[in-house]
């Protein structure tokens, strides 16, 4: 049994918040720091279903990636989806700790997990200025579609599949990868000493124009993994390295698939 401030003072360190980007809004969102935690469940999202795995399992404590409260909230009415979340978790004295944007980048975060799943080495950051993304090598170089392949086998399956731009025999050995929504580092990609990039909730013109320049100037092919299979295989990676850090609370990372599309169709 461990007090929650003494897991917290640790996620502090391994999640520093003041790396966080200023928008953020990680840390503790529910409970109280004097409770005693046996049971934490990791998590990517927040939802009702996850909450209710949490309780279900008997878990003090939720640790999502994502935040439950983003933006300011004044009412928390049962009827609001987040009253009704919020009003379960006390209820079940469930503490929540959200570790986002300052988890993405660090020593078995985000990135590093996405990049350590599908084999990549020799990692360093995307952008050096704000150490955000990752790039790594594949041990031997491949065909983008069989690279596209090996993505699809290794995240969870999701309805929209893994969406890829460029020549399918086109050899990728160098990967740029940015897990979550990747828009902004789009330029950034076209400049790395990458072969192809990967990131998610890529909107039409901002990959029409990227695939456009990058054309021109020989740069990376793109790829489109759903933002939820880009921070799935983070969970495991997160629990377990608590798991060595406190082996007297037990962590467990979230079986369920909390991607918001169900099915796709094709013609
Ligand atoms: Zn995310």
């Amino acid at each position: 049994m461990t007090a929650l401030k003494n897991l917290i003072t640790h996620f502090d360190q391994i999640w520093p918040p003041e790396q966080a980007e200023d928008w953020d809004r990680p840390g503790l969102l529910l409970g109280s720091l004097d409770r005693d935690v046996l049971k934490v469940l990791v998590s990517v999202d927040c939802t009702e279903k996850v909450i209710l795995e949490a309780i279900e399992m008997g878990a003090d404590l939720l640790v999502s990636h994502h935040p439950l409260f983003l933006r300011g909230v004044t009412a928390l009415p049962e009827q609001s989806f987040k009253g009704r979340l919020t009003a379960k978790a006390i209820r079940a004295n469930l503490a929540i700790f959200a570790a986002h944007t300052n988890a993405d980048f660090q020593t078995d975060g985000v990135g590093e997990s996405l990049a350590k799943a599908i084999g990549l080495s020799k990692l360093e950051p995307l952008d050096l200025l704000t150490q955000h993304g990752t790039v790594g090598s594949l041990p031997e170089p491949m065909s983008l579609m069989k690279f596209a392949r090996l993505l699809a086998k290794t995240l969870p399956a999701v309805s929209a599949g893994v969406k890829v731009s460029g020549d399918p025999d086109r050899l990728v050995k160098r990967v740029g990868l940015l897990a979550g929504a990747g828009d902004s580092y789009l330029n950034v990609a076209l400049e790395a000493d990458i072969d192809v990039f990967v990131t998610s909730d890529l909107r039409h013109h901002p990959a029409q124009d990227f695939i456009s320049q990058s054309n021109i100037s020989n740069g990376p092919a793109l790829i489109d993994i759903a933002h939820f299979s880009a921070e799935w295989l983070w969970v495991d990676v997160a629990a377990a390295q608590l798991q060595k850090k406190f082996p007297d609370v037990e962590f467990v990372g979230s079986e369920l698939n909390t991607d918001p599309w169900d099915f796709a169709v094709m013609q």
